[in-house]
């Protein structure tokens, strides 16, 4: 039971120190373009709602990480 609890506390520091370094991830929505494509004409576009036209996304745990 112990190697398991040593395990998890390493995954946790070591999810966190990468969560200091990279915070963020790309928006599956848009694959990181922040763009979102019209299906009928495949030229227009708009930001992408769900990261408001920058692409990024919060990590999952990064909220948790900082505290608020
Ligand atoms: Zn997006």
């Amino acid at each position: 039971m112990g190697i398991f609890l040593i395990i998890a506390i390493v995954f946790v520091i070591g999810y966190f120190l990468s969560i200091r370094s990279h915070p963020f991830t790309k928006c599956r929505f848009c694959n990181g373009t922040g763009r979102h494509f019209g299906t009928t004409y495949g030229y227009a576009h708009r930001r992408c709602r769900r990261c408001g036209g920058t692409g990024r996304r919060d990590r999952l745990g990064v909220r948790f990480f900082r505290g608020n």
